[in-house]
């Protein structure tokens, strides 16, 4: 069994000698287990928060442990009745090609659903977050004007369409032209601005004529700084990830900003609300109900990232915090 495990928590961005390759013997099955083998691996940036111990709402890798992952993975034996060779489950695996499982924490899923990667993307956890974190946060109403960032990702261009859908003006916020023609021209987006312009912030103000009334946050920092004087009276900020921070092991230099953010949280009465997807798992039937027939209908689209090789992992991981990926980020292990 091949695995990578945390090698050593990193200060800032992570390095490839972060994570360390290993092989390991798979233990023979006891009564009531199944051997997984890994199909595909998702890589998402919560994994970020896992490699550092600082306190967090889930506990970290230890040194020497498995990364930590959800898989598509294909049941290759079976001491539980529950299973049979050759079903597909999703697990907690991690980034590794073997997992024995008592069967705990492990979902069935049918082919009939969707390609299987799907179900680490855009029927998975991300199209869970874009779609209970804008519908019971952001509550998008028709005519009002919801933006995004980190937009060409699982979570934000499933946001920007389900605006759509509800009648809203979706405006997403990427990184490069080709990224941004992808938003405007592939998935329907009424506007998309590349924060990496010189004049980003200008474009912004530019994409949103009449100011923004969800802002799903994805990113913070400089995005941030640019949404924030464009929010109207009453928007809805559904904090969802802060991405452009999480290699930053300390606040960056410069005068507390934090008295300007509460000065327009009270005059504009901003809601801003932080959720971590499973605080909406009521949601999760619908949720498959509604982004399921919407894919089958073709009125949303999801675009994967696929890298092959358990071993390219790290490095992918590492550029996605970048904006190196395109589209969802899984790793096609076997
Ligand atoms: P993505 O696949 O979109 O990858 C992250 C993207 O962030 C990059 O591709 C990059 O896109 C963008 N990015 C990185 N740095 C910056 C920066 N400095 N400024 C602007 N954009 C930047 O990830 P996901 O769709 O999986 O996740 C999106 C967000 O949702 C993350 O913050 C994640 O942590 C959060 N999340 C939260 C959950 C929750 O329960 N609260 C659950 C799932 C995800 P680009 O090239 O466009 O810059």
């Amino acid at each position: 069994n091949r695995r990578i495990v945390l090698a050593a928590r990193p200060h800032g961005e992570p390095k490839p000698e972060h994570f360390r390759l290993e092989e390991n013997r798979v233990n023979a099955l006891r009564d009531g287990e199944v051997l997984l083998r890994t199909r595909f691996l998702s890589l998402d940036p919560y994994m970020r928060g896992r490699m550092s111990a600082a306190k967090s709402y889930a506990k970290p890798v230890e040194i020497g442990e498995v990364m930590v992952g959800q898989t598509v993975s294909a049941v290759e034996a079976s001491h539980n009745p529950a299973f049979a060779v050759g079903d597909l489950v999703l697990s907690p695996a991690g980034w590794q090609d073997y997992l024995v499982s008592d069967g705990r924490g492990l979902h069935k899923l049918d082919p009939a659903d969707g390609p299987p990667s799907a179900f680490l993307g855009a029927l998975g956890m991300p199209g869970m977050t874009a779609y209970a974190g804008l519908l019971e946060i952001g509550r998008p109403q028709s005519g009002e004007t919801v933006v995004v960032a980190a937009a060409a990702g699982p979570v934000g261009s499933m946001v920007g369409q389900i605006a759509r859908i509800k009648g809203a003006r979706a405006v997403g916020i990427a990184g490069g032209p080709e990224k941004c023609a992808y938003l405007t021209e592939t998935l329907g987006f009424d506007a998309a601005v590349d924060h990496r312009a010189p004049d980003f912030s200008e474009a912004l103000a530019r994409a949103c004529p009449d100011g923004i009334d969800v802002y799903f946050e994805n990113v913070g920092g400089a995005v941030f700084d640019a949404v924030l004087p464009l929010l109207n009276d009453f928007a809805r900020v559904p904090v969802c990830g802060l991405v452009s921070g999480y290699n930053m092991s300390e606040l960056p230099p410069g005068p507390d900003r934090s008295g300007l953010l509460m000065r327009n949280v009270l005059t504009k009465r901003l809601t801003l609300r932080g959720f971590i997807v499973w605080d909406f798992a009521d949601l999760h039937e619908a949720f498959l109900r509604d982004v399921g027939g919407w894919l089958k209908a073709g009125r949303v689209k999801a675009r994967e990232d696929v890298v092959e090789g358990l071993e390219n992992a790290p490095g992918a991981f590492i550029g996605m915090l970048k904006g190196a990926n395109f589209g969802k980020l899984v790793v096609k292990v076997s």
